[in-house]
């Protein structure tokens, strides 16, 4: 879970779907798929978050495996503001 100190906490925002591509929460991404936007992914696997840089691909396969039955598939959770 991303972890922030409370006077951060004016610097976080809370995404209105409807005005923010709604879309872009909604979806999960497959290892090596580019990130749409910059920002932090959670494996709905694992629970692993990672940042990625948009159109940067979300880590593949081999660099993030798992040895159980659960799928990695990536979650955008935190978007950050970037060009
Ligand atoms: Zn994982």
């Amino acid at each position: 879970m991303a972890l922030h100190l409370g006077a951060s906490a004016g610097f976080l925002g809370e995404a209105m779907p409807g005005l923010v591509a709604g879309d872009l929460w909604e979806a999960l991404y497959a290892p090596g798929d580019a990130a749409p936007a910059h920002g932090v992914y959670r494996c709905e696997g694992c629970g692993e978050e990672v940042t990625c840089a948009r159109s940067a691909p979300l880590p593949a396969r081999e660099q993030h495996a798992h040895y159980g039955p659960w799928r990695v598939q990536w979650r955008l959770v935190a978007k950050t503001a970037g060009a």
